[in-house]
């Protein structure tokens, strides 16, 4: 098809809906290279304003699943069911939940991501443990999934790369906070990666790319809603991210944090979001009848020791040194370490996700260029959470880094990123809203 951009971008512009063909004609042509970068850019501010009705959603996702390769997984008998965060700090649930679910015979084709700005990835996480390789071939990757029911990789060059071409020119020209052009980009490159199933862990609050409540929940609906198209099934949870999730933020210390836990010593927050999500994959996969049911199962993997050693195995078999995650003090120490301790009695009111994020990137844990090296080592390990007591003077967190440039600001940021009452304080709930598969058919837009 023929198509003329600016007739194209102005009809979305006035409101007008494109047809399967116009989409699909658009963005191949900027795919291949003949649609200059402030064409496609100013469509995606139109749409950032217009919205996409449901029909053009599956035509652009359609077009970003086809610019790629569909990963063949038919010969993996086990249902094949895959989480999915909207990013948060100090989410590492992944590390939990794939060793629970793959050690109850599910298998788990984990495709993640890299941190960027504030939040930290599941793929920086697992680098930190010495070579730990994320980037397997097809045939490798599909080998993990028959011999150990999971693999842990990066995306590969063939997985919807037309995604990967939209969210560089989103980033860059603000129209990343779009619905429909988030849940497209999410989802084109779930299906692509093979899966039936799917559960979505969607983050609202201040830490959270989406902060506001109802539009957290209007993207997990049209996630869900992109799933049930393709005949996958898709739960959703929506998930507080107003403090960080556990103690540890920064990537060692968040797989040391999952180590322990998976060792026995649980960190409550950390294990209600984890054993939520591991138990709706598992029901997901078919595996049980209620989430309740799964939550069970998947706590019982960790008590017996068996999601710690299918962990092992995975990360042995991805070629990682696992005498570190055997021996948690093996690693090496940050060069400096600073404190910060309450600056009065009473009881932890708030732990700015945000600022912590933030800091935990001048520390050197998350990158705020797509080319930015990290420091593993680098990082907060928090001693308090919302809710608990404090007395002036005792320690509430302790930071690591190597730059010794970032240890008085963060410090500063840190100290105002904490808040203290005089009153006492709820703990936060996690798990705030569950959006079962079976709920969401339609959508309105
Ligand atoms: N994650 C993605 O993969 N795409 C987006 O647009 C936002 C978050």
């Amino acid at each position: 098809m023929t198509i003329n951009p600016v007739e194209l971008i102005r009809k979305k512009r006035d409101g007008g809906v494109l047809s399967r063909e116009e989409i699909d004609a658009f963005f191949c042509a900027y795919l291949k290279g003949k649609l200059p970068d402030y064409q496609v850019a100013a469509m995606l501010m139109a749409i950032y304003f217009r919205g996409l009705t449901e029909p053009e959603m599956y035509a652009l996702c359609d077009t970003m699943i086809q610019s790629g390769t569909v990963a063949d997984l038919s010969m993996i008998e086990a249902p094949k069911i895959d989480k999915h965060s909207t990013g948060g700090v100090g989410d590492k649930t992944s590390l939990m939940l794939a060793p629970i679910v793959a050690s109850l015979g599910v298998a788990v084709p984990m495709i993640s991501g890299r941190g960027l700005g504030h939040t930290g990835g599941t793929l920086d996480k697992l680098e930190a443990i010495p070579n730990f390789e994320v980037n397997l071939s097809m045939a490798k990757f599909r080998a993990m999934l028959r011999r150990h029911h999971c693999a842990l990789i990066g995306q590969t060059k063939s997985l919807a790369p037309l995604d990967k071409l939209l969210y560089a020119l989103r980033d860059v020209t603000a129209t990343v906070e779009s619905i429909p052009l988030i849940a497209t980009s999410i989802m084109s490159k779930k299906i692509a990666s093979g899966l039936d199933g799917l559960v979505l862990d969607v983050k609202t609050g201040i830490g959270a790319f989406m902060s506001d409540y109802e539009q957290s929940r209007k993207l997990a609906q049209t996630l869900i809603a992109i799933g049930h198209h393709y005949g996958k099934r898709v739960s959703a949870f929506i998930t507080d991210m107003n403090e960080p999730l556990g103690y540890a933020v920064g990537n060692w210390l968040e797989v040391k944090e999952c180590v322990e836990c998976l060792q026995g010593q649980l960190v409550p927050d950390l294990l209600e979001v984890t054993l939520t999500l591991a138990g709706e994959m598992l029901r997901l996969a078919g595996r049980c009848q209620s989430l309740e049911e799964g939550k069970a199962m998947s706590e019982r993997q960790l008590q017996n020791g068996q999601a710690f050693d299918k962990f092992l195995k995975i990360a042995k078999a991805q070629g990682a040194e696992i005498s570190y995650l055997k021996n948690l003090d093996k690693y090496p120490k940050s060069k400096y370490s600073e404190v910060i301790y309450a600056r009065e009695t009473g009881w932890i009111k708030a732990i700015n996700a945000l600022e912590v994020g933030f800091s935990a990137t001048h520390l050197g844990a998350n990158r705020l260029k797509k080319e930015d090296s990290i420091e593993p080592k680098a990082g907060i390990v928090f001693r308090k959470k919302v809710g608990d007591a404090v007395q002036r003077g005792e320690v509430v967190a302790e930071f690591f880094t190597d730059k010794k440039s970032a240890i008085v600001p963060v410090k500063v940021r840190l100290e105002q990123a904490i808040t203290i009452s005089s009153q006492p304080v709820a703990p936060l709930k996690k798990v705030l809203e569950a959006i079962p598969d079976e709920i969401v058919d339609s959508i309105s837009r």
